[in-house]
């Protein structure tokens, strides 16, 4: 059986984002290299992948 673990990577750069044991179905994390906010999905019991995070528009209408 192949190996299918990998480290999630930036989407932006792929610089390798190491996974942390506090990660949660959508937590923001962000790169270290680039800053690019990602969105964790997945998790137990699938591999923890990142996404990009939405862009949080400021404006609420407010
Ligand atoms: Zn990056």
């Amino acid at each position: 059986m192949p190996n299918t673990i990998t480290t999630p990577q930036c989407l932006v750069c792929e610089t390798a984002i190491e996974p942390e044991a506090d990660w949660d179905h959508g937590e923001i994390v962000e790169c270290t290299a680039c800053g690019q906010e990602h969105e964790v999905v997945g998790g137990t019991p699938e591999p923890v992948r990142l996404e990009l995070a939405p862009e949080i528009e400021e404006d609420w209408g407010e």
